[in-house]
């Protein structure tokens, strides 16, 4: 439970007064566990690929050194994984990188279907490798936010690069963007209600401001999440399924990152998914207001 120390006891220069300061290090002990907990996550998954492909190289250095024959499967394999620690070293550094900024608010304005039309773009040949339909689709032709054009960017493309990864072959992903009166109404458009399906807010905006939004929307006909799951997406390598997980390439850390940015920009990610029908997520951020245009010009 909570602990409580004495931090501090002081006799006063004149009058006999003794100060004693409580303090509760719960959040303390908290944030020092999830760090201590990241950085075993983190070697652990960077030692497995890693393993790999030093066992193939003393594979190929001794028993295998005359074997010419196997050693385009073993290569690639050794592909295959240090493909896998260069996607994990770029999240990583994303996520510090985003955590490291995550006290000063973005300051450019940018348009939100520019960017996002732009992130869909770039992974239409994903889409076509799975054979997945990738639609886009706005309300509007210009929702200006106050942002970071590259993190907004990354926020769409991993949660479209998931649709499509989590897809049938041959399913469809849609993508929306809009804008609302208010960030709850947002939030509320941004995952669209799926019949008996379970939903989970995965960041809260911390304002509950009233101000007008954007929100954008990212719906798939995959496998689905169960409900069970739902709340813990945006935790740091927490992957639905490990086995599936195995099949489909993965670091367990886009959501996280997602999380961190919108955290950044003041806005909300949530998820709602239906197991066998398909998953909706939503993120929704504040519409930059007129004045900040104006300054803007
Ligand atoms: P990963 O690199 O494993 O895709 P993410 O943080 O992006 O990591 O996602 C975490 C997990 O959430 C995934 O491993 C997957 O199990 C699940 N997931 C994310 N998006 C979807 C989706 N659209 N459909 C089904 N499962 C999903």
């Amino acid at each position: 439970g909570d602990e409580l120390w004495l931090a501090h006891l002081t006799p006063g220069p004149e009058k006999k007064s003794v100060f004693v300061i409580f303090e509760d290090r719960t959040a303390v002990h908290r944030a020092e566990r999830a760090r201590a907990d990241f950085l075993a996550n983190a070697s652990h998954e960077l030692r497995t690929p890693l393993t790999a492909v030093s066992g193939f190289i003393e594979t190929m250095l001794g028993p295998a050194r005359d074997d010419r024959e196997s050693w385009d499967g073993f290569l690639e394999i050794m592909h295959q994984q240090t493909e896998r620690m260069r996607h994990l070293v770029a999240d990583l550094l994303s996520l510090s990188r985003i955590e490291f900024s995550e006290h000063r608010a973005p300051d450019t304005i940018i348009d939100l279907c520019d960017v996002t039309s732009r992130s869909i773009l770039s992974l239409q040949p994903l889409a076509h490798d799975k054979k997945v339909h990738l639609d886009f689709d706005t309300q509007a032709s210009d929702i200006p936010i106050t942002a970071s054009s590259d993190e907004i960017s990354q926020v769409v493309q991993n949660l479209v690069s998931n649709a499509i990864k989590y897809s049938r072959d041959g399913g469809r992903v849609k993508v929306m963007t809009g804008t609302a009166p208010s960030m709850s109404e947002a939030g509320r458009l941004a995952t669209r209600f799926i019949d008996g399906a379970g939903r989970s807010i995965l960041l809260q905006p911390r304002a509950s401001s009233e101000a007008r939004a954007a929100w954008v929307r990212v719906e798939d006909c995959g496998e689905g999440i169960a409900r069970k799951h739902l709340s813990r997406l945006g935790e740091r390598f927490y992957r639905v399924d490990e086995s599936r997980g195995g099949e489909i390439e993965g670091t367990g850390l886009g959501l996280a990152i997602v999380k961190h940015i919108m955290a950044r920009h003041r806005g909300g990610l949530a998820v709602a998914s239906k197991e066998g029908e398909g998953s909706v997520f939503g993120v929704w951020l504040p519409i930059a207001d007129a004045e900040s245009r104006l300054t803007d010009d």
